[in-house]
């Protein structure tokens, strides 16, 4: 950089600046100069070259404080700021399925994705972000709010296998991610992406056609890979591998991926990510708060990972400050290997910069001030009551300074792709106080949706699902006996005919709420016992009983009514953390269970012994009906298959195993 001729003009020159390059070889200019044009950095120096080689129509005298490239947010969920403190301190499945999800599938909207965004966008150009890594719903909204503040984005479009707030279906929501890209692509601040937002909730089908849709544009494809053990144990369990080679065999990384987490994975699996050059995303606050577990991230930069850090969406950190993630970041990976010198200072701020970017497949546009990148940079403080002193001896301290002792509130400029967006703390872009008011008003209505939804074990476990409140009917018949040799006997007989026959093992847990007019909740497991006596398939199941009986018939023949019938996806844990009862009662049994026709009807015949508690056998008739004339003629059947099979009416309950249970304890 000589100035033999005369000096070349740019359109601002930021003078008498610590300049922290964050390139390759950590170049640190003081005093520096950086020389820009339009939205480009066209000279990074000592400020005497720079000054002496450009004529500036513009110049800034930084007066000594860093300017150093903005932080890069590897992953988060900008829109919901809008939900940020709606449900805390619970697992990751019962915070994402039971809360998050129901909220965003009732709420989020183009219009409560544009506000969340813009809330974000403030909160993170405060704290220094100049760039970060969004998945979301209606990302088209995402990117046009992002845009028109003037931040840099990769805006994924989230697929997954349920309906989602802005698609009924996967195809749907993959032909939106289509149009998105093609509308994006060449955006100056925006790279459009596409994001199968896991595995888990993702099939194969998802996985190998958002991969390709990213081949096919050229973006990035961004996901949330391995983040809990179990998400690791059930994909060991259902695909036979665990996650980051089963979604290889799905063809993602043929696509520039940028996976969050990866939190559970082993050295073979890092290699797989390094050699596919997928980048990571590192979020501790996140991993902290749900007790992910520590991403094993000094080993993965070791492989040569990109690692990123990011701060998740705001309703799991709950916030998106860069400068707690960076510290935080540092501190684990020193605590987890039991190393202090681990992951120290400079590393951490170059994850939190260049290398975010990289792993956000965008480090040729930012993460580090070299020339012909954007001008996306930060002018820092450092002259603070808590930053001071400074010492000059190592020259790593100026990162440590920044790393452990810096805060968000020490950012004083941000500039993205040449233009400044916060000055002097102030930024004029918004109105915050109206952004603040609409967003108490979501919350206000969240807050009522939420409150009238947990009235009800109903409508909580209708949230839950997709499926609808179904009402079914039965009319069933329960004789406690001593042998059931009689009924044996009794089923070979030429009056019955035996459609099917089938045997179980059932484990039933029981939810008592404390008000008895919601009913009981059952989870029940059946395990199929094979004709040679092995275990075979287990199926889950949930069903809410109604709290009342609606008739008695003669011979205490019961219609009775489940309000509600769906298979049981989730475990038991998720089930009892979610619904929070206030008892349970569990019950195993062996079931013997025949499908028939008696006199024309269609019954099914339970034969149970009931292990625990050991309250030995069971005979039970049931059968479905729709009608009260169908009910009193069913009733009346029943009662002559129960004397049919042998069992005197004496023994004749009506009570169900729970509160046979209930009695006896
Ligand atoms: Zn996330």
């Amino acid at each position: 950089m000589t100035a033999n001729t005369s000096p070349t003009p740019c359109d601002l020159l930021l003078v008498n600046a610590l300049v922290l390059t964050m390139d390759e070889e950590y170049h640190v200019y003081e005093p520096g100069a950086v020389a820009i044009r339009g939205d480009t950095l066209l000279a990074v120096g000592p400020e005497a070259e720079v000054r002496s080689a450009y004529h500036a129509a513009e110049v800034v005298d930084c007066q000594g404080r860093v300017v150093m490239p903005g932080l890069v947010n590897a992953h988060t969920h900008v829109p919901m700021t809008l939900l940020r403190g709606l449900a805390d301190d619970l697992r990751l499945d019962v915070w994402l399925l039971g809360y998050m999800m129901p909220v965003e599938r009732q709420f989020v909207s183009p219009e409560f994705v544009r506000l969340g965004t813009q809330i974000a966008c403030l909160e993170l150009i405060r704290s220094g972000v100049t760039c970060f890594a969004d998945m979301y719903y209606f990302e088209e909204s995402v990117a046009q709010a992002t845009a028109e503040i003037g931040l840099r984005a990769l805006c994924a479009q989230t697929v997954l296998k349920f309906p989602a707030p802005d698609a009924e279906s996967y195809e749907e929501s993959l032909a939106a991610a289509r149009e998105f890209i093609q509308r994006w692509k060449g955006h100056p601040l925006i790279v459009p992406s596409i994001a199968p937002h896991a595995p888990y909730t993702c099939t194969d089908d998802i996985l190998r056609a958002t991969a390709a849709l990213a081949v096919e544009f050229d973006v990035p494809l961004h996901t949330h890979l391995a983040e809990t053990a179990t998400e690791v144990d059930n994909s060991r369990a259902e695909h036979g591998l665990s996650v980051i080679p089963y979604v290889q065999q799905q063809r993602l990384f043929e696509a520039k991926v940028l996976a969050a987490h990866c939190v559970h994975i082993d050295e073979s699996e890092m290699v797989i990510l390094q050699r596919h050059k997928a980048g990571v995303a590192h979020n501790p606050s996140s991993n902290l708060k749900l007790a992910s577990g520590f991403a094993p991230v000094a080993r993965m930069l070791e492989v040569g990972l990109h690692v990123g850090i990011g701060t998740d969406g705001p309703a799991s950190n709950n916030d998106l400050d860069m400068f707690e993630e960076m510290r935080l970041a540092s501190f684990i990976a020193k605590s987890v290997t039991n190393d202090p010198t681990q992951l120290p200072a400079r590393t951490t701020l170059t994850m939190a910069t260049r290398l975010g970017a990289c792993a956000m497949h965008l480090g040729h546009l930012t993460g580090s001030l070299e020339v012909g990148k954007r001008a996306d940079l930060i002018v820092l403080d450092l002259s603070t009551l808590h930053t001071s002193p400074r010492f000059h001896r190592d020259p790593q301290n100026i990162y440590a300074q920044i790393v452990y002792t810096a805060k968000a509130s020490d950012v004083q400029e941000v500039m993205v792709n040449g233009k400044w967006l916060m000055r002097n703390r102030r930024i004029d872009l918004l109105d915050e106080r109206e952004l603040l008011r609409q967003a108490q008003e979501y919350a206000h209505r969240i807050d009522l949706f939420l409150i009238q939804r947990e009235k009800s074990v109903l409508s909580k476990l209708i949230a839950l699902s997709t499926a609808t409140e179904e009402e079914s009917f039965e009319v069933q018949a329960k004789v406690r006996i001593s042998d059931p040799e009689n009924v044996l006997a009794a089923l070979q007989r030429p009056e019955i005919e035996i459609l099917r026959q089938r045997h179980y093992h059932q484990f039933d847990t029981y939810f008592i709420f404390e008000d008895p007019t919601q009913g009981v909740l059952r989870y029940r497991e059946d395990e199929f016992v094979e004709a040679d006596q092995r275990a075979g398939p287990v199926r889950y199941r949930l069903t809410l009983i109604g709290p009342a009986r609606e008739h008695h018939f003669p011979g205490d023949v019961l219609l009775s009514r489940s309000r509600y019938l769906a298979p049981a996806n989730h475990s038991l844990r998720f089930y009892r953390e979610y619904f929070k009862p206030s008892a349970e009662i569990s019950i195993v049994k062996d079931r013997l269970r025949w499908r028939v026709l008696f006199h024309g009807t269609e019954f099914f015949i339970n034969l149970d012994r009931v292990e625990e508690p050991n309250l030995g056998y069971f005979l039970e008739v049931k059968s479905r009906t729709w009608s009260r004339r169908d009910a009193e003629h069913k009733a009346h059947v029943a009662t002559q298959l129960i004397e049919f099979l042998g069992a005197s009416s004496d023994e004749w309950l009506n009570k169900d195993y729970l509160e046979l249970v209930q009695q006896t304890t």
